[in-house]
Parts: C-alpha cells; structure tokens; sequence
C-alpha cells in the first residue's frame, strides 16, 4: 500500500454530475489493484447494468496485474525474468503488451524501455522512500548492462518471450497500468454501455459523454503545489476535456526523495541508470489509446521538451508538457482546449 499512497492519482475525475436525464446516471466505484486507486465510472439507465460492467472492468484490470505484476511471485512476467536466458511460453495479453512496449521503445529510440528492471530495483522507488539511499554508480553499471530492449526477442508464433541473457529483466510498471485501462474500457464496453471511464491510477481511459452531453473533464495535478495538501492529487492546474481519448501524466513528484538539495525520482534515463536529468517536471499525453499515453508520458519524460515535442507532434499526439520554471508547452492541436486554473502556471508557444 506504501507504492499506491505513493504513486496516487496524478489525475482525478471531475466530472460533472450535474445535468443528468432521469434515465442516465452515473455510477463509480474505487477498488485497489495494481497497487493502486482504480475508479471506474459509468454512463447508464439501469444501475444493475452499470455494476455489472463496473465489475467486469475491475475483474480485467485485477486478471492482467495476475499477468503482469513484476512483484508477484506468481505472474507471467516474474517467470519471463526468472527463465532468463531461455523462451517462455504466455499468455496472448502477455504476448501483446511485450510487443508493444518493444514498439514504443524503438520509436523513443530507448528513452522507455522494459528491460530497465535490474536498475529500477536498485534505486527502490517502490518501497519505503522514508530511508532513502543512492546506489553506488558500479552498481549502476553493472545492472545497466543488461538494460537494453533489443535483446527481447518474441516468437509470436509459438507464443514465447525470451530474454536473451541471463540478469535481464521485465519492467511493465510504464505502461501495463494504461494497458490494463484499455483493457477494462473494452470489457465495459462489452457489457453494452455507451459511456464510461476508466482510471488506473493516473492513467485514464474515457469514452462516450458524461449524462451533461459533454466529454470527460478532468485535471491534471499541479507538479509543485505551494502548500501541501492532504489530498495533493486534487490539487491541479489545469483541466482539459477528454472524449474518447486516453490520458497519462509522468512527472517528478510523484514517487521521489530530496538528498543534499537534488531531487531523486521514479522515472529512470535507460542510458546513465540515474533520475532523468531532463528539463521537465510533469508530462501529459493524450492519444486514444492508454498504453501509447502511459509509456510516451513516461518516454517524453526522459527525452525533454526538445525530442520530447518532436516526438508528440511526429506522431500526431497530443501532450501538455510543464517546465521546470511552470512555463507550459502544447502541442499544436491542443492550444486553446485547456483550461488554465493556477496563475503560476503560462501557456507558451513553443518555438524549437
Ligand atoms: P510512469 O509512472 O508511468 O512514468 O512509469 C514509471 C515506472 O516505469 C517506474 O516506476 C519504473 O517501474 C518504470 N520505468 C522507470 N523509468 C523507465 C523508463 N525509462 N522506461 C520504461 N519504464 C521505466
Ligand atoms: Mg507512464
């Protein structure tokens, strides 16, 4: 539970109840899973309806962290690390975000990548950042050197995952929770309803409209708050509507500790091992899809806002990017579409 108080909603739903027929209501329900806040919300004239699909959402998101979870013992991708060094059979989900998380590798040119486990256990980020400590720079290296998503190879075929040497490891944490968002969009779907919306965490997937006719208003969460709240995840700067899109913030205060004056956080360089030392504290990306949102805002992170723009504008992307001194950059096709809150927060052309 420590991880999920840590890694909490970057984003919160906002939407807005107001204006609902008598025939659409709107039902939500927050379970804990992935380790962490998992809200879904749905659009609907029957109540039994929305709790069935409501359940089969949740049931989804809870069958993929079985799959998926590198610290269970018993997950798909612990025996993929385990098994190092030879193939390993898995399921067709399993199968399918590997890929996908390799795709997303090479069009970051490695900014994100999977295999950046054996680093990211060395900083541990995910337990108890009370005690803080910084890993020796040999120690660094040496788990670098098993870093590199080019020596995944899948055989779709007959279904197996091999890492090709012994040490590496899979790291899913910077996407399976978008990943698990689209999925459980899809079994909500199924279920017959026309609108709903799906958080893992920060990572959200919407679709439809809310019973007002409008799409999913949400915010995103002020990266440095001048005072500290008891509930930081809804204190945003901006909100922005969301129809049938996905979206994901990656930033630096969400799991971090301050040593000697330097900030030390979750989001790793897959070149050096250490913290990114990029000129961003907060990425925002909108696409239709949850796992493109989650490993982009956590690649375009990494790469800053130079390639990191590059990137989002290439591909027709969408993304709210937040510099270290609060200046905001916006892709082209989203000036205009978001609404500014916090004063200290400016908008900015941004010229490369
Ligand atoms: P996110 O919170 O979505 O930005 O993802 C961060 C999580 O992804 C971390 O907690 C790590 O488990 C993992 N991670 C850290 N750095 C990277 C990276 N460069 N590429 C892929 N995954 C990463
Ligand atoms: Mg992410």
């Amino acid at each position: 539970m420590k991880r999920a108080a840590a890694c909490l909603l970057i984003m919160i739903s906002l939407a807005f109840i107001s204006g609902c027929t008598e025939r659409d209501r709107m039902y939500r329900e927050s379970r804990v899973l992935m380790d962490t806040f998992c809200t879904i919300t749905v659009v609907s004239a029957s109540e039994e309806k929305a709790r069935e699909a409501i359940n089969r959402g949740f049931a989804e998101i809870e069958r993929l962290d079985g799959l998926l979870n590198y610290f269970s013992e018993d997950s798909e991708i612990t025996a993929v690390n385990r098994a190092a060094g030879r193939p390993v059979r898995v399921s067709r989900e399993t199968l399918d975000i590997v890929k996908k998380a390799v795709h997303i590798s090479e069009i970051t040119g490695g900014a994100f990548d999977p295999t950046i486990a054996p680093v990211v256990s060395l900083w541990k980020f995910s337990k108890d950042i009370s005690a803080p400590s910084i890993p020796s720079r040999d120690a660094v290296a040496t788990a670098l050197r098993h870093v590199d998503y080019r020596k995944i190879e899948i055989n779709t075929a007959a279904s197996e995952i091999y890492l090709t040497e012994k040490g590496m490891e899979l790291d899913l944490g910077g996407i399976a929770k978008g990943y698990a968002a689209d999925r459980a969009v899809e079994a909500v779907k199924a279920e017959g309803i026309k609108a709903a919306l799906v958080a893992v965490a920060g990572d959200i997937r919407g679709f439809g409209l809310n019973p007002s006719g409008q799409g999913w208003r949400l915010g995103i969460q002020d990266p440095r708050p001048e005072t500290v709240s008891e509930r930081p995840w809804e204190d945003v700067f901006a909100t922005l509507e969301l129809r049938d899109r996905a979206i994901s913030t990656s930033g630096d205060y969400q799991r971090f500790f301050i040593k000697d004056g330097k900030r030390y956080f979750h989001i790793l360089d897959p070149v050096t091992g250490f913290p990114a030392e990029t000129d961003l504290i907060s990425v925002t990306v909108i696409a239709p899809e949850g796992y493109v949102t989650d490993s982009l805002a956590t690649a375009v992170f990494v790469l800053g806002v130079e390639k990191g723009m590059k990137l989002l504008e290439s591909m027709g992307i969408d993304g709210v990017l937040v510099c270290a001194d609060k200046k905001i950059l916006l892709t082209e096709h989203l000036r205009g579409k978001i609404n500014i809150l916090n004063p200290a927060y400016q908008a900015v052309n941004y010229s490369p």
